[in-house]
This record gives C-alpha cells, structure tokens and sequence, in this order.
C-alpha cells in the first residue's frame, strides 16, 4: 500500500512541475499557490482523503505531502522572485536614459527658393520707400485689360493665352491690375510708391514658361517722375540683387500700358558681358519690362497726365530666381523636390 502512498504525491508532484513551467507572470505563479497550497487546494484536499489509507500508511502520508508543501512553497518563491527581477531588468532597460546616444535628427522646413527671392525683392524695394500692395489672382477683363489700355482685339486678350472663367473674369495675365486699383484708392494723394508681388496665369507650359508664375509689380507716381528715376531705382535694385558692378541696359519695347517701354537687360551675370552660353554670347540676360505709365492709364486710375507721370515695372520672380541659382529648368520650383528645395 505504501506504493498508492507515493504514488499519489508523485502525480502532484509532476502536475506541479509542469503547471510551474508554464507560470510566466506573477499573476499566474500566485493562482498557482492557491490552486496547490491555498485552503481549498490540492494539498487540503488529499490530507481530507487521507481516511482512505491505513493507520500505518498515514505518517507516510502526511510526511510526504508536508515535503511537498514546503518544496513547492519555496519553488513558488524562487519563481516569484525571478520574475520580480526579469520585470524590473525589463523596465530599467526601457526607462534607462543613455546620454551618450546621438541626438534623433528634427527634420526642419525651409523657405522655397521663389519664396526667398520674394522677400528679398520686398525688402530691397521696402528700403527705397515702396509699400508692398496685395491684389486679387481672380480678376475682372476691365482691370486686368480695358484700363490698361489693352483694347478688345488686342493679341494679349487672345482667349489662348488667357484662363477664362467667363467672358469679364479670368485669373490675371500679369500684377498690372494693380496700377490701376492702387491708383483708383490712393487719387489725388501723391507720391504712390508700391510694389505688388503675386501669382499670374498664363497658358504657358515648357522649360522657361509655366501656367503660374510669380510677378512682382513696380509703381511710381508723382510730380516730375522721369524715365530716369525709372533707371535709377532699378540700377539700384539690379545691384542689390546681383551684386555691385552690374550694368543695365534699355531696350525700346512696346506695352499698351506704358510710353515709353522698355525691356531691361543686366550685364551677364555668369561671364560678366564677354558672353557665354546663359546669355547666347549678348552678355546681356533680359530681367523685366518697364515703362513710364500710359497717360491714358493714369487718366483712368484718377490721376491728370498733365500734373503728374509715372513708371512701372513687373519682374518676374522666377526669372531672377533661374539666374541668381542657375537654374535653366522653371517646372523644378513646383514639382517639390526635397533634393532640390533643400538646396537653397
Ligand atoms: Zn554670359
């Protein structure tokens, strides 16, 4: 009978082993106490059963069942506490603060190319005494055309080249339309002194021409303005912008708006005017068009072409921005290149 006696315990025994294994958190170790050791455990439950055996079979009993007990209570414990150290290990190894890592680099945005050339265009201008003048992208066929001297059949009004919304409103061909609206708010106050960066839209799309491009336009009006104010202020801009030494020149040109007009051309800025290939060995790089304001376009605006004349001037942004980077191909402003943007 003694053999039942071991027999019993040996079961428990293996069941307990194999229960241990598997307690993988403290949690489970402790349901595992109670299950074999707690009141209503295994334990309990045989030394009830003990009745089962014979008086002499019963000190075995219990002596075996008591090593059990005190074997599986000290197992429990070690589990226990090797658990308890694998969670603290755990969390010291996340919570731990090396200080001798690398800083994690922050990506951080920078300013678009035609972005800088704008503020720097703003702010040489602003230094001169320009206000900046915003005006609308949507704008009326009368501001954009009519009152600036662009009669119904000329070729610029051509459906091709314009976005038509309806046959009076399109998104405006060039920032003219704001001579005329700056004007019509400030007559009969003098001087008017702005420029007026913005988007213009044109139907245009090959390697120096885009849909939208960026334009910023001149005004200048007050008694006794002369083409040479004209060149004056923009030698100085040309300088500030390319750096000491350029030269301009004047080329005749024709704009409705303005008389006379000008295209301006800059000294190369690559070979300096001995010519190169950038500037189709001229030495000179075209840069903007200008003019002094059409009587008829101050007349329109509130101002009288007999006591006061004017100039005006649109530069393109992109433009100066192809030639201050070197760039020869304008679709890479707007395709948003990191490899490209983050040159600048
Ligand atoms: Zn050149």
């Amino acid at each position: 009978m003694q053999e039942k006696v071991r027999e019993k315990i040996e079961e428990l025994q293996l069941q307990f082993q194999q229960e241990i294994n598997g307690a993988l958190d403290l949690e489970a170790v402790e349901k595992l106490r109670i299950r074999f050791l707690g009141k209503k455990g295994e334990v309990t439950a045989l030394m009830r059963g003990m009745s089962q055996f014979s008086a002499e079979e019963r000190p075995l009993f219990g002596k075996l069942l008591n090593e059990f007990k005190s074997s599986a209570e000290q197992i429990l414990e070690n589990r226990k506490k090797e658990l308890k150290e694998k969670d603290a290990s755990l969390r010291w190894e996340k919570e731990r603060l090396d200080i001798t890592l690398p800083g994690r680099p922050f990506p951080l945005g920078r300013k678009h190319p035609l972005t800088i050339i704008s503020e720097e265009i703003e702010e040489i201008f602003s230094c001169m005494g320009f206000q900046i003048a915003e005006g609308p992208e949507v704008e009326t066929d009368y501001y954009n055309f009519e009152a600036l001297n662009i009669p119904k059949e000329h070729p610029a009004r051509d459906m091709q080249d314009s976005f038509y919304i309806n046959p009076e409103v399109l998104l405006r061909t060039h920032t003219s339309p704001m001579q005329v609206r700056t004007m019509e708010v400030m007559a009969p106050q003098l001087p008017v002194r702005i420029i007026c960066p913005g988007k213009v839209y044109r139907r245009d799309d090959d390697v120096t021409h885009s849909p939208m491009f960026h334009q910023v336009e001149g005004l200048v009006v007050d008694k006794g303005i002369s083409l040479a104010d004209l060149k004056g202020i923009l030698l100085l801009f040309t300088r500030e912008m390319f750096g000491k030494g350029r030269e301009l020149r004047f080329r005749p040109s024709f704009f409705p708006f303005t008389e006379p007009s000008a295209e301006v051309d800059i000294s190369c800025i690559i070979c300096g005017g001995s010519g190169c290939r950038t500037c189709g060995d001229t030495g000179w790089l075209e840069i903007l068009g200008s003019g002094m304001v059409h009587p008829r376009v101050l007349e329109v605006s509130g101002y009288n072409p007999e006591e006061v004349t004017g100039y005006a001037f649109g530069i393109g942004i992109e433009r100066i921005a192809m030639l201050k980077y070197g760039i020869d191909d304008i679709r890479l402003f707007y395709q948003n290149d990191l490899r490209m943007l983050q040159q600048y």
